[in-house]
């Protein structure tokens, strides 16, 4: 029988379309056709279980052979062939309508053509100027057949000879196309497409070592590894196996933290292993990703959609038959199936983060810090993983003990209430810079978390949204006693002319830092506190710290960073420095004091007048006598403050009291520094 014919299709130029359209993916011919050569030695085998086909199975090897002098590449397999009748229906109409369909649908969308969309075995003339199909079906007294095309809707369909069942794809490689005919990119391909296919695939044979150079030996090449870890039981498989399918799909990392084998089969088919790898840099999260894979062909490493974006930064494969590969990334996102997927698949890694927290808490403890990466960025994006997160999140305080949420209330419960029966968590995201702030709470008998990973900033926000009637703060973000407010604050004793005094004695005094404002304020903390501190409003850094990872909040990013300068004013060196300044300013500063007295006496007078009357019936005159009252006091105020600023710029101990405060705090640094180790030297002797 020979036969000359039109494929079935109704658009004419369907090859110029496929060539244009699928031009930035075109190296998928060669997965396509391999695959379709992997199911047509399963279904031999198939028929053989079934009884239906009785002769020999032989070797089902498949072989790519390249030629590089004839242009071919050709994927031979001992499948089940195809008949003159299977070759026009299978070839000739159902594929190409496939074709067809496909750029139908989506000559609108570029977008969607790249990708991955299984069109099969036409693919194979995105890089072909001719393609040949010799195949013998096993049927009894099948006759061998040849189909050949040219890249144009006319094919010829003859009889050929050939003893073996098994089809040959045999591919004439198109001029623009003469890269595919390298030994190196077809092993490459291999690799990233076949590597865990479940027929051998052999591509040239195994070479040894001989006589100062490579040489072939008898043996096949064979490419891949046909029962992957992630194809076996778990009960079929050891640590060992789990290390060594990690170790092969991702040389020269480091050994995973933790591994989970899935293994679904309803509502849909899904098989892999995931690893939680052990994360040193950025680099690592980007460069090695999850693989997906239908039914053991690579797909891609674009898992977005069907894996929660927080557990993209896992390790492994995943192998599923049901995620519909042929459609765009889009659809996949809004598929029902995928999203279904996507759900399970978070429910198993929390299963199993249970199931090593409960069974070996030790370990878990001690990969904590690797794995709380995922975990938090997890709690963080996924309302559900959150809720089962409960079980397995933990918390660490600075002495490296780990606490479950409810374990660490029920720690801090008693101590870390306060009066509003808000409960206070304490932390530090430095124990060294914030070492004398721990210290501190320490003393008082709280307890400090260390909250010192990327994503603890968005955490602690969360948690408290989650948490009832519970606030975070920083550890050096107030007094030790301001931090859990247990009733209302010591008074602080000071006249309104003290208080100017030491605010002023101070300010005048704190260095000048880019971006850094100081406040000072009183508390009376006792004898034996510190006597003079610096903190940072929560509010302020938080706002600032959100601002640095979130667009849109710049403006936090502008602001100064604001400290407050608590000074104690029941230390025994604040009382020093406030007397100390008493007498040595009080002779220049009493008129000055009394003045400002009167002045500010009239301008509350002028003001409470000028209030009680309507905007028109203030006189120009009355105006002018406030304005002048207020450029009055301004200057008193200046005068007096640059008195006060004199004494303090004399003061050693003025400098040393908040040289005190910027060590503690970390901000004491260069020049500055060393100044103060000398000023203490001379202080001491
Ligand atoms: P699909 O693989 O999705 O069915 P393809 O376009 O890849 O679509 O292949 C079309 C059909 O051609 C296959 O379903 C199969 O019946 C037949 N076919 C392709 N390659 C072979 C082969 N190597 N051996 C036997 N049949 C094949
Ligand atoms: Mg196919």
């Amino acid at each position: 029988m020979s036969k000359q014919g039109n494929i079935g299709v109704t658009s004419e130029n369907i090859f110029p379309i496929i060539k244009k359209f699928l031009y930035s993916d075109h190296e998928i011919f060669l997965r396509e056709i391999i695959s379709n050569a992997v199911d047509a030695t399963q279904k031999l085998k198939t028929l053989a279980s079934v009884g239906e086909f009785k002769g020999e199975l032989g070797d089902p090897t498949i072989h790519v052979i390249l030629d590089e002098k004839a242009g071919t590449i050709t994927v031979a397999d001992r499948g089940l062939g195809m008949t003159a009748e299977e070759i026009d229906k299978y070839i000739n109409q159902i594929a190409f309508s496939g074709a067809e369909e496909f750029v139908e649908k989506y000559k609108n969308d570029a977008a969607a053509i790249i990708g991955h969309f299984g069109l099969g075995f036409y693919s194979t003339f995105m890089v072909s100027k001719k393609v040949e199909i010799i195949t013998r079906s096993c049927k009894d007294g099948a006759i061998p057949m040849r189909w050949s095309c040219e890249g144009n809707p006319e094919y010829t369909l003859e009889e050929t000879t050939r003893d073996e069942i098994g089809t040959d794809i045999i591919l004439h490689i198109d001029d623009e196309n003469k890269e595919f005919l390298s030994k190196d990119k077809i092993s490459d391909l291999l690799k990233k497409y076949c590597r865990f296919l479940p027929i051998p695939i052999a591509f040239g044979k195994k070479q040894e070592w001989k006589d100062g150079k490579y040489v072939d030996t008898a043996e096949d090449n064979i490419v891949n590894d046909t029962k992957p870890a992630w194809t076996r039981k778990p009960s079929e498989l050891t640590d060992e196996d789990y290390k060594k399918f990690y170790r092969d799909m991702y040389p020269m990392t480091d050994e995973p933290l933790f591994w989970i084998h899935l293994n679904v089969d309803y509502p849909f088919n899904l098989t892999g292993i995931l690893y939680f790898p052990k994360v040193r840099n950025n680099i690592d999260i980007n460069r090695n990703k999850i693989q997906l894979y239908c039914n053991q062909v690579f797909v891609t490493d674009a898992v977005e959609g069907v894996v929660p974006e927080f557990l993209t930064l896992l390790h492994g494969v995943i192998d599923s038959p049901d995620i519909p590969l042929n459609v765009s990334r889009s659809y996949l996102q809004s598929d029902q199936n995928v999203k279904k997927i996507s759900g399970h698949i978070t429910k198993k890694v929390a299963d199993r983060l249970e199931e090593i927290f409960k069974n070996d808490r030790p370990q878990f403890e001690e990969k904590w810090d690797s794995l709380k990466l995922f975990i938090q960025y997890g709690m963080l994006s996924d309302e559900k993983f959150y809720d089962r997160s409960q079980k397995f999140a933990l918390l660490k305080d600075t002495d490296k003990k780990f606490f479950t949420f409810d374990e660490y209330k029920t720690l801090i419960k008693e101590n870390q209430t306060d009066k509003d029966n808000q409960l206070v968590y304490i932390y530090t995201n430095s124990t060294e810079e914030q070492y004398s702030y721990i210290q501190a709470a320490k003393d008082k008998g709280y307890n400090v978390l260390l909250m010192d990973g990327q994503l603890d900033v968005h955490l602690v926000g969360h948690l408290e949204q989650k948490f009832e009637k519970t606030h975070f703060v920083r550890v050096d973000s107030d007094t030790v006693d301001n931090m859990v407010r247990k009733g209302d604050s010591q008074k602080v004793d000071l006249s309104e002319d003290q208080r100017n005094a030491l605010q002023e004695v101070f300010k005048s005094q704190m260095p000048k830092m880019d971006k850094a404002e100081f406040y000072v304020t009183f508390e009376a903390l006792g004898e034996t506190a510190n006597p003079i501190l610096l903190t940072q409003s929560e509010y302020m850094r938080r706002m600032r710290e959100m601002s640095t990872l979130q667009p849109g909040m710049s403006f936090y990013g502008e602001m100064p960073d604001s400290y407050n300068i608590t000074l104690n004013t029941e230390h025994p060196l604040i009382k020093k420095v406030l007397s100390e300044e008493e007498a040595a300013c009080r002779e220049q500063l009493t008129p000055i004091l009394a003045d400002i007295k009167g002045w500010e006496a009239r301008q509350s007078d002028l003001e409470e007048k000028q209030d009680k009357k309507k905007e028109d019936e203030i006189s120009a005159a009355e105006k002018e006598d406030l304005d002048n009252t207020g450029s009055k006091l301004e200057d008193l105020r200046s005068r007096r403050d640059a008195i006060l600023a004199g004494f303090a710029g004399n003061s050693s101990l003025v400098h040393e009291l908040i040289d005190l405060a910027l060590l503690s705090n970390g901000m004491l640094k260069g020049e500055a520094l060393s100044k103060f180790i000398k000023r203490s030297v001379q202080m001491i002797g």
